[in-house]
């Protein structure tokens, strides 16, 4: 085994900062120790004046999601280099059964895209496309057999991924069963599709009438009625996907309040895009942000009340929707029709950057930046305590982090596979220095070292949250 020793930096925890060093030995973390109590190793970081936390982990990832007649841009590869470069160790994607498919051949064909092609370690959640005596048998199989102990389901998207009420109850009554975590899109698809069509027919085809015709109001409604639901299914965890709107953060917060098993995760886009700035951007250039649940109005508080969202754990994870689509021949799909753009914005790489502006900009504290994009998605899906913290045993996914660095957000810098950037021009006052993931290094001076194939699939338990 080659040992590794990343010393003189000061290790992020959920418990507070310390200054420590890490040795690795081979693939896992052995011990943190007091600086420089340990001299000697095959190999040695220096991340003096830097920050040392835990690779991040992005728990909503869609590479080569097909969506709207095409697949977003990004495969299992570039994806997950991306994420890399990003100080992203672990994602986990989303296999898809469409409506009339078989649960167990999607599964079957997201492990043949990523087997093979990831950078960093990779695992499951499950879309049920189709609720049905078959879908709830082979809910059981995959929390028991595949290590995929999540399942997201959709209240929008009808003929696609869409479920209906009782579809949901009866699929939330298996997770009850199982054990297993409910993911939920929350809009109100049935209502969402009478208002494209109307407005369609008023001639309102620019992108900023994608999120017109998704008010904050049928998400808040759809959110409820998850909620709600969940509680009749005798209280069935339940993870509100990609929340982005003051009202639909209020029904979470007081579902957990109340001491419910609910959680919820923004995303980057939320945080910092709107309705009008990005969506909004004269001709067809808003395409580039069309994603759901939409951007939202910056007249109003979402973006402010997500932050203080996640300040108060009422959020508790901030994970990307990465689901790149180019504005060349992808977005253009949609010209004269908003509703042909393929929805997704692609973000793997900037998650861990544009949350450290947050702890820069005083909206969040070191310890939460590392819970909300490593700690707790680890905990949340079951990856705990071998990913999402620094700490003997652990994987050694590793990131430094240099406060003192700067990174300038740029389709020209940036390695997804997209023709721009959903965050053009953003500058962080920070930047990741050296990647590690189980013990290889992959980024460090500014040389990429990883590979395809490095990533592992991950066989994930359930949710640690519960009880
Ligand atoms: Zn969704
Ligand atoms: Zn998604």
């Amino acid at each position: 085994m080659t040992t590794l020793l990343v010393k003189g930096g000061k290790v992020i925890g959920p418990s507070g900062a310390v200054d420590a060093d890490v040795l690795v030995d081979g693939e896992r973390i052995v011990s943190l120790t007091v600086p420089g109590a340990i001299t000697t190793a095959d190999k040695i970081v220096d991340a003096t004046g830097k920050y040392v936390i835990p690779g991040g982990v992005d728990a909503h990832t869609h590479m080569e999601l097909p969506f709207g007649g095409t697949f977003a841009s990004d495969t299992f590869e570039t994806g997950t280099r991306a994420a890399a470069w990003g100080g992203t160790t672990t994602i986990i994607d989303f296999a898809v059964q469409r409506t009339g498919e078989r649960v167990q051949d999607g599964l079957a064909a997201w492990h043949a895209k990523a087997a093979g092609n990831c950078h960093v370690d990779y695992a499951f959640h499950q879309i049920i496309g189709g609720v049905d005596d078959d879908s709830l048998k082979a809910m059981d199989a995959l929390v028991a057999e595949e290590g995929i102990s999540s399942f997201k389901l959709f209240m929008a998207y009808p003929g696609v991924f869409y479920s209906d009420d009782g579809q949901i109850l009866r699929a939330m009554q298996k997770a009850r069963e199982n054990g297993a975590m409910i993911m939920m899109h929350a809009e109100n698809g049935i209502a969402i599709d009478v208002l494209v069509a109307q407005a369609l027919a008023r001639g309102e085809t620019d992108p900023i009438h994608h999120g017109i015709t998704r008010p904050a109001a049928l998400e808040a409604e759809a959110t409820s009625r998850a909620i709600y639901l969940a509680e009749v299914a005798r209280d069935t965890p339940l993870y509100i996907v990609h929340l982005s709107a003051s009202g639909a953060l209020a029904r979470v917060a007081e579902a957990r309040d109340a001491g419910r098993n609910v959680f919820a995760e923004t995303c980057p886009q939320y945080l910092y895009l709107t309705l009008e700035d990005q969506l909004g951007a004269p001709g067809f250039e808003g395409a580039k942000w069309v994603c759901s649940t939409p951007l939202r109005s910056k007249h109003e508080s979402h973006g402010r009340d997500l932050w203080r969202g996640l300040r108060t754990n009422d959020l508790s994870v901030v994970s990307t929707d990465h689901c790149p689509f180019c504005f060349k021949d992808q977005k253009e799909l949609g010209v004269g029709d908003f509703s042909k753009i393929p929805n997704g914005i692609g973000g793997v790489e900037h998650r861990v950057d544009l949350l450290y502006q947050g702890v820069v900009d005083g909206q969040l504290s070191l310890e939460r930046w590392v819970e909300t994009i490593a700690t707790t998605p680890a905990r949340m899906f079951g990856l705990y305590p071998r990913k999402g913290v620094i700490a003997p045993g652990s994987d050694a996914d590793i990131v430094v982090y240099d406060p003192n660095g700067r990174t300038r957000i740029s389709v020209e810098t940036h390695h997804m596979n997209m023709d721009h950037s959903a965050f053009e021009g953003y500058e962080i006052a920070g930047k990741v220095d050296t990647v590690i993931s189980r013990g290889s290094v992959l980024l460090a001076d500014g040389v990429y070292g990883g590979r395809k194939g490095h990533g592992q699939y991950l066989r994930r338990g359930l949710s640690q949250y519960l009880a």
